[in-house]
């Protein structure tokens, strides 16, 4: 079914008030063609989305907004160590991971509790606790919104990297992701690298997969606030990295700092940390602000407006440049 001027205040964790011209939520890969043949959208623009849980609108989309509601999970595959998965990209990121877990499939646990949909995960090569969905995706279908032909990439042609694959440069704005396929190990390794989620699994002789599932909900729930409490879209901007040599020397005069290795020659450096310093934490301006316990989640109180939350962002960007000569990029994306 095809609205007209559809409010997107519900279909946005920033519960900002944007409309869409049109919106359409189309459940099957025909019907996703049908909706772009519609003449009625001939030449406007096309904003695809899953949740909303990462991006912000700093104002009405006049244009065609579709939503795909393609919500089967399928095994296609298995051999003796793995199983393979295709998900539609409107299954909600989470019960995707649950579903591996129940079934002791491993390689996404540690993904837990990220907000979104399966349609999402590929494009900002979502991560967290030393895992990214990178490392599970075997290939991604998409169509082309302008020819409207389906195809399809391998994990190496999605060019995976930090927060990053090919949909956010050369694709970016030019796709509707279909289908993830994905290869799950039927012999998990468990992965608690992480200090807080070793923390977590410490009394425990052998944890499992649940186990891992669980002590990564219980410290995402303590550590980030619910966007349906308050307004926020997860981290707002990425870790920047940065040349070796310039990180030891911050960390050198900044015992509080804590660097990450990246590409060889590179490091990175927590953006929550940076925001902090230059004394933004917990800060409130207006309708938005930064969260008190979270410096790297911009939060959006009722009322609040895209023009607020862009305002912010830029006079965080500008403090950190000016104090540490580091430019900040957000993770987030604005329409
Ligand atoms: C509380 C909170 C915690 C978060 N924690 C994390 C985290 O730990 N790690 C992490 O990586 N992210 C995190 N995020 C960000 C967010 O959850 C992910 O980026 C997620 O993948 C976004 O999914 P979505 O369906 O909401 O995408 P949307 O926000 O709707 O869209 C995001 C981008 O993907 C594009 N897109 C969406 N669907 C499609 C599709 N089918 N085809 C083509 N393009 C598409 C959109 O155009 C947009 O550019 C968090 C967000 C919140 C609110």
């Amino acid at each position: 079914m095809i609205t007209e001027n559809k409010e997107l205040k519900k279909l946005n964790t920033l519960g900002l008030k944007a409309k869409a011209r049109w919106f359409a939520q189309p459940a099957d890969v025909a019907s996703i063609k049908r909706v772009l043949s519609d003449t009625r959208f001939k030449g406007m623009p096309i904003l695809v989305t899953g949740s909303g849980s990462n991006l912000l609108y700093s104002k009405d989309f006049n244009g065609l907004l579709i939503r795909p509601d393609i919500t089967s999970i399928t095994v296609t595959g298995e051999d003796k160590n793995s199983v393979y998965l295709r998900a539609g990209a409107g299954v909600n990121w989470d019960t995707f991971v649950a579903y591996c877990v129940d079934r002791g499939w491993g390689g996404v646990e540690n993904l837990s509790h990220i907000p979104g949909c399966v349609g999402a995960s590929p494009v900002q090569n979502i991560g967290a606790y030393g895992s990214e969905v990178a490392d599970s995706v075997v290939s991604v279908e998409f169509i082309d919104l302008e020819t409207h032909k389906e195809s399809s990439l391998s994990n190496d042609e999605c060019r995976f990297g930090y927060r990053d694959s090919i949909f956010k440069r050369e694709l970016k704005s030019k796709t509707i992701i279909t289908y993830v396929t994905f290869c799950l190990s039927k012999y998990p390794v468990i992965n608690a690298n992480y200090a807080d989620v070793a923390a977590e699994l410490s009394g425990l002789k052998e944890p499992g997969l649940y186990d891992v599932r669980k002590a990564i909900i219980d410290i995402r729930k303590r550590k980030l606030p619910d966007p349906e409490v308050i307004g926020n879209a997860g981290s707002f901007f990425k870790n920047p990295v940065v040349p070796e040599d310039m990180a030891f020397k911050l960390k050198n005069e900044n015992s509080s700092l804590k660097v990450f290795s990246a590409q060889s020659g590179f490091s990175k450096i927590p953006a929550a940390w940076l925001i902090e310093q230059c004394g933004f934490k917990g800060k409130r301006f207006g309708n938005v602000g930064v969260h008190p316990n979270q410096a790297l989640v911009l939060v959006a109180y009722e009322g609040a407006t895209g023009e607020e939350l862009i305002n912010l962002a830029h006079s965080i960007q500008k403090s950190v440049l000016d104090k540490f000569s580091i430019e900040i990029e957000p993770e987030v994306n604005i329409i």
